[in-house]
This record gives C-alpha cells, sequence and structure tokens, in this order.
C-alpha cells in the first residue's frame, strides 16, 4: 500500500511595520511563507505551488498576498 498526499508547509518570515490597505494605518504585519507539497509516506517530496507570502496586519487581522521578493527583501536586510 502506498500513502500519498499533500501537506502545505509554512513558515512565518517575521514582522515589520507597513500601511495596511485595509485599515490604512501604520501596522505591525506579520508575514508568512506556505506552499504546498507532494507528500509519500507522509515526507515531503516535491512542491507542487510555488511559494505564496501572506502578510497579516496585527491590528485589523486582514490577510492580503503580497510579493515573494518583496516580502524576502524586507527580512533580509534585518537578518
Ligand atoms: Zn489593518
Amino acid at each position: 500500500m502506498i500513502l500519498f498526499g499533500f501537506r502545505t508547509r509554512g513558515k512565518t518570515l517575521g514582522q515589520h511595520t507597513v500601511g495596511c490597505p485595509n485599515c490604512h494605518r501604520e501596522a505591525m504585519t506579520t508575514f508568512s511563507q506556505r506552499r504546498s507539497w507532494f507528500t509519500l509516506f507522509f515526507i515531503p517530496i516535491f512542491p507542487i505551488s510555488g511559494k505564496t507570502t501572506v502578510a497579516t496586519c496585527n491590528l485589523c487581522g486582514f490577510r492580503y498576498n503580497v510579493d515573494n521578493q518583496k516580502a524576502e527583501a524586507l527580512f533580509v536586510a534585518a537578518a
């Protein structure tokens, strides 16, 4: 029997203060990236989708997609 499936793995990049498109305030925003993987026996084998970066406004909770490179650039400088 072969067990296969899909799994979404995510990681939090960090937090940064950016202007929120929803509440229009300078808000501490959490950036996280996720990607779906094909798994075999619960081991991720290869990614089946591109990376998606999601930003969550810590003030109003609004979530929106952001450009991967732009988000990564925010945290490269801080690292
Ligand atoms: Zn907001």
